[in-house]
């Protein structure tokens, strides 16, 4: 990319950010972005900068979703003007698709599941989003033999089945809640951003999702951290 440069991971729960925080040894800047809610994390990698935003807490558990997802990517952008922000979550797979717990990927592209506004063909389009990713992301996945898929967002864990249709319709394969608005902020300041999910739970297994979840975000975590290590290792090699 550039010869310093500066990465922003942007992370919901600190649960999935804290196997890759101890990893890296990123250490707390307390009260950066005061009064937001978002928290930073940076460290140094030779002459390059490693920042990890947080969304934060309410009420004693994570922000998740889209609200505090733009809230931090916004700070993020203005105050650490990041070369290249990485969200990175966990997110539902589909077992149609070849998805499994824990797998990780790589975004190929982002939309919204959940946006179902009516008019012409303008409104449609605005409600999906469809962001531009970061065009390095293919060539990236290819290189460190990560499957791609589309990220697709919406505000719910659950997923109803107006949300599959959306989802099926526009070829959506890896659920979350914050990808789409994290990519709508970036496509703002044209800033590249990269996906890496891992699997926490399978939306067509029939499973509860809540508990494949909880069951699966240590691993999914841990398999972040692991790809996180190879992600950054390539980039700072570019
Ligand atoms: N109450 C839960 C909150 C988790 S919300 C808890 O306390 O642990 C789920 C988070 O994981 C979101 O940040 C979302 O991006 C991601 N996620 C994982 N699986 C998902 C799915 N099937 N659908 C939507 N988001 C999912």
């Amino acid at each position: 990319m550039v010869n310093t440069m500066t990465i922003c991971y942007i992370i919901a729960m600190e649960a999935e950010a804290q196997p890759f925080i101890e990893e890296f040894d990123v250490q707390e800047v307390p009260g950066f972005f005061a009064p937001l809610p978002c928290r930073l994390f940076e460290t140094q990698i030779g002459e390059h900068r490693l920042t990890v935003v947080l969304n934060g807490k309410q009420h004693g558990s994570d922000l998740v979703g889209c609200e505090a997802a733009s809230v931090a990517t916004l700070a993020a952008i203005q105050r650490l003007q990041p070369d290249l922000v990485i969200n990175c979550g966990t997110c539902g797979g589909f077992k149609s698709e070849g998805a499994h717990i824990a797998d990780v990927f790589i975004g190929n592209a982002v939309m919204f599941h959940d946006r179902r506004v009516p008019g012409d063909d303008a409104w449609g389009t605005q409600a999906l989003g469809n962001y531009p990713v970061w065009e390095g992301a293919k060539a990236l996945a290819k290189d460190l033999g990560f499957g791609m898929g589309k990220v697709t967002t919406g505000s719910s864990l659950d997923m109803q089945p107006c949300d599959l249709q959306i989802i099926q319709e526009n070829g959506g394969q890896l659920k979350d809640m914050e990808g789409a608005a994290i990519a709508f902020v970036c496509s703002l300041f044209s800033t590249p951003i990269l996906f890496v999910k891992s699997v926490t739970d399978l939306c067509d297994s029939g499973a509860e999702t809540f508990e494949e979840f909880s069951k699966n975000l240590a691993a999914a975590s841990l398999a972040l951290r692991d790809a996180n290590k190879r992600v950054i290792e390539y980039l700072i090699k570019k």
